[in-house]
């Protein structure tokens, strides 16, 4: 049996076929046991070696400096938003965040009930988020050189992905002691949720790295923390345990039952991503898959994207039919054609395809070409 669609989800998202091939092919004896990987002991030899070559090829994959933790969590980027400020927030009380979208906006809501906030910047403008019509007004990345960046802050808090809105940082925020420059005792902490893996990033800009695994790594249930070790240990003691960074590092991410049959499938995502050849690898993939979608909005009279060129994602195109009461047939044909989930999030509308690492080039060239056919059909 092979997939007659191309599914196009934002998360949980589309899982590289050969790992699920795999994963069905051992799913009643895994590695001769006779059991599933979902019935043996965490504490077994045999699962605590996957976990150990999970979290090894993860740190080979993004080039982790020795001196950062790989936790594997549960409650996915959105607990996380109270778990970093219980664990980083530390006696400076205070944090740093700029809005970049729907998703930042969320992290810097739940923060603010651990301390005080400081918005460095919001993308939606001086109204802000609430304002009347803002909701789609998150279509850019505010310079740094405009962030208001506080010194005081115990860690500034970016949403480098926004999957939303479609919007990605394209390079990592400069850390250094000029005027404009994130001060290197400020620690960067990033939802990398909806684009870990598809670039190449340097973790050592960043405090802490977190996101939920259902985009880029594997099945939803499992998040990512990768923390560097001098940031562990600061957590408020109302912080639950199983949610205290060092209490997790402590146990390699042990503290209680990990959510193992993710941990086993994100750990055959990475193999097979080592097999394409590594981030850099996919990362030329990604840029060429991306500049198709783009071409093929930018040439056409009925697609439109309104993001700022600079900033327009890679893993999330958004785009806008011209004429949004073709909408509904667009996305009935698209469906029609095995093209599954283009439909925008509510609070933006229009259309969204997610073209993560585990969508092939092909995907994206019937999603093209379907497109120019719906325009000359019905545009
Ligand atoms: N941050 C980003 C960038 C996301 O895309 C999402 C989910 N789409 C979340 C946070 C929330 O993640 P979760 O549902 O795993 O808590």
């Amino acid at each position: 049996m092979t997939r007659k669609v191309f599914n196009f989800s934002p998360g949980p998202a589309l899982i590289p076929e050969p790992v699920l091939r795999q994963a069905a092919d051992e799913m009643l004896d895994w590695q001769g046991t006779g059991m599933s990987v979902m019935e043996v002991s965490h504490r077994g030899k045999d699962f605590m070696a996957l976990h150990a070559r999970a979290i090894a090829d993860l740190r080979e994959l993004l080039a982790i400096p020795p001196n950062y933790k790989v936790l594997f969590m549960q409650g996915g980027a959105l607990a996380e938003n109270a778990i970093v400020p219980l664990n980083l927030m530390g006696d400076a009380g205070q944090a740093d965040y700029l809005l970049t979208g729907q998703w930042s906006l969320k992290s810097a809501r739940e923060a603010a009930r651990y301390g005080q906030v400081n918005i460095v910047a919001d993308a939606a403008g001086a109204a802000g988020a609430d304002a009347p019509g803002a909701k789609g007004a998150y279509t850019h990345i505010p310079e740094q050189s405009v962030w208001k960046l506080s010194r005081e802050a115990a860690y500034l808090h970016l949403c480098t992905s926004e999957t939303i809105e479609g919007v990605e940082f394209q390079r990592d925020p400069i850390v250094g002691l000029g005027e404009h420059e994130v001060s290197p005792d400020v620690p960067i902490v990033a939802d990398m949720s909806s684009h870990i893996l598809s670039r190449v990033i340097d973790v050592s800009r960043y405090g802490c790295l977190y996101g939920g695994a259902q985009k880029n790594i594997g099945p939803a249930g499992l998040t990512f923390v990768i923390v560097r070790e001098d940031l562990i240990g600061r957590a408020h003691r109302l912080c639950p345990s199983a949610f205290n960074y060092q209490v997790v590092a402590d146990n390699d991410s042990m503290f209680n039952t990990p959510p193992t049959f993710g941990i086993y499938l994100a750990g055959l995502v990475f193999e097979w991503l080592k097999a394409q050849g590594g981030v850099a690898a996919i990362e030329a993939i990604n840029i060429e898959k991306a500049r198709m979608l783009y071409d093929a909005i930018d040439g056409s009279g009925l697609y439109q994207n309104r993001v700022s060129r600079t900033d327009r994602s890679r893993m999330n195109v958004t785009f806008f039919l011209r004429d949004e009461r073709l909408n509904e047939a667009f996305l009935a044909d698209a469906r029609e054609a095995g093209l599954m989930n283009l439909k925008g999030h509510r609070v933006v509308g229009g259309m969204r395809a997610s073209i993560y690492n585990a969508m092939p080039i092909e995907g994206v060239r019937a999603l093209v070409a379907f497109m120019r056919d719906f325009e000359q059909r019905r545009g």
